[in-house]
């Protein structure tokens, strides 16, 4: 590419970084900038600059339009650089447990506490009636117990974690015999023979993909065996000629053969859904009841805490796993600790809990809730002075998300909108890169916002990002 007198010229003229930073002090945006972001901010502008002028774009030539000109890029920039990456958005997906939308929504009394312990020094790991160093699991140890009938309980990072320091503790070179119906494969690369191969466990399969049965675990046990393992098959479903062993059984057929049985409950929950006519799920309680010596779940699934992973069991197990070094590496955070406590708090009054811990409100709201929140904010679009919108009411149906309930389809009401001479494709961009972000799916070629997941109090900005089109 030749580059001709007149682009010679205007790359000449181009400030430099010094100058740029000069005559920035005029302006008052620019006052408290740290100076490093400044520096980025001018060398993007410059460059943005260099590569308009080597494509011929028009630009002032006049120097002092250049400086405001390019002043006005390095603002851009600066916002750009500034602005958090992590920002709250609109889940329309109607997708409770959403993962990649970040699960579980905290409690007000969650958000309290982590404000309040994240400010002040805290009793993190102090014993305050001993004046000695204490231990940070038992901060929920005493509420895990209470609300499940475990004899102990212990908390990590995330589920993932849970599972791996279990069969790290409980089977490292030793066989870990397992359903072939229950090989789990959670989204973002957790399979569970990958997580017992990095724990040192050797995986033992038995039965087979659809039928599992008590005799299979008794032929595969032998004098190398260490834990018989339940995992839950969280997001997939295996229907018609099925067979599977209650954790019940198992846990017998672990007493004779005096060999722990642990269940990975994946989205445990206290509460039994089936109350509200969702297929019945096996909860925490009923896992301990049954005799697992070990369950582990998540925080963030159908607990509607933190991101977690809680481990609950028999004392001398749990004992174990709190000295494994791993646990170190593995170690749960005083704000997740301090949102945890919160939420398990709410659990004292199960009926309280479906009402104020927002994964469980979205799951359990009536429809009529939801349709009367879609036809509110249908109607606030339609009061949009765009002759090229329309909209429509729509029955569709939500999930929950995060690998549970994976056939529940909850009845919702949806909004779905159109724009003439905009495919819905773009709409859905559009949306996306709204401030804030809202996301919703197409479907029947039409951008729709599922009401379940949705907040009153954000209807007001979707009309906001509406009329701006
Ligand atoms: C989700 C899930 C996990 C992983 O839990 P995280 O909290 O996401 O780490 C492990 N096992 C099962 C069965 C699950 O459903």
């Amino acid at each position: 590419m030749s580059i001709n007198e007149k682009q010679q010229k205007l790359l000449r003229g181009l400030p430099g970084i010094d100058r740029i930073l000069d005559i920035s002090k005029k302006e008052s945006f620019f006052v408290n900038i740290p100076k490093t972001v400044m520096v980025n901010a001018a060398r993007l502008a410059v460059d943005e600059q260099r590569i308009s002028i080597l494509n011929n774009r028009d630009i002032y030539e006049n120097r002092d339009t250049t400086d405001s000109f390019i002043l006005r890029r390095v603002k851009k920039h600066v916002e750009q650089i500034m602005a958090p990456n992590l920002i709250p958005v609109i889940n329309g997906t109607g997708i409770v447990v959403h993962t990649n939308l970040g699960r579980s929504l905290l409690p007000e009394n969650a958000v309290q506490n982590i404000i309040s312990v994240s400010r002040k020094y805290s009793n993190l790991e102090f014993d305050l009636e001993k004046g000695k160093r204490g231990s940070r699991y038992t901060i929920v140890e005493d509420i895990l117990c209470g609300i499940s009938g475990a004899e102990a309980a212990m908390v990590v990072n995330n589920n993932a974690g849970a599972v791996f320091i279990c069969l790290d503790t409980m089977a490292r070179e030793k066989e870990v015999i397992v359903s072939r119906g229950e090989l789990v494969e959670i989204g973002g690369s957790f399979r569970i023979p990958d997580v017992m191969a990095k724990s040192g466990a050797v995986l033992k399969e038995v039965g087979t993909t659809n039928r599992t049965h008590l005799q299979d675990y008794e032929k595969g046990i032998d004098a190398n065996t260490a834990l018989l393992l339940k995992v839950h098959t969280s997001n997939y479903a295996v229907l018609g000629f099925t067979a599977t062993v209650l954790l019940k059984e198992l846990a017998d057929l672990g007493v004779k053969n005096d060999i722990p049985v642990m269940e990975d409950l994946g989205s445990g929950s206290f509460i039994d859904f089936s109350r509200y006519g969702f297929p019945k799920e096996p909860t925490v309680q009923e896992s301990v009841a049954a005799g697992a010596d070990l369950v582990t779940f998540s925080g963030d699934k159908l607990l509607g805490g933190p991101q977690a992973g809680i481990i609950l069991g028999k004392k001398a197990f749990i004992d174990r796993i709190k000295k494994n070094p791993m646990a170190r590496a593995l170690r749960i955070d005083k704000l997740t600790l301090a949102a945890l406590e919160s939420v398990l708090s709410l659990y004292n009054d199960f009926d309280n809990a479906v009402e104020t811990i927002p994964t469980l409100r979205m799951l359990t709201v009536e429809f009529p809730v939801i349709e009367k929140r879609a036809v509110k904010l249908a109607g606030m679009l339609e009061n949009i002075d765009n002759p090229g919108l329309k909209i429509r009411l729509m029955d569709r149906s939500s999930r929950a998300g995060g690998g549970s309930l994976p056939l529940l389809q909850l009845p919702s009401k949806c909004v779905g909108v159109n724009l003439e001479n905009c495919s819905p494709n773009s709409l859905e961009t559009f949306m996306r890169k709204n401030d804030p972000p809202i996301i919703g799916r197409i479907e029947d070629d039409t951008f729709i916002i599922d009401l379940r997941t949705v907040d009153d109090d954000e209807l007001t900005l979707i009309k906001t990002a509406f009329a701006t089109l």
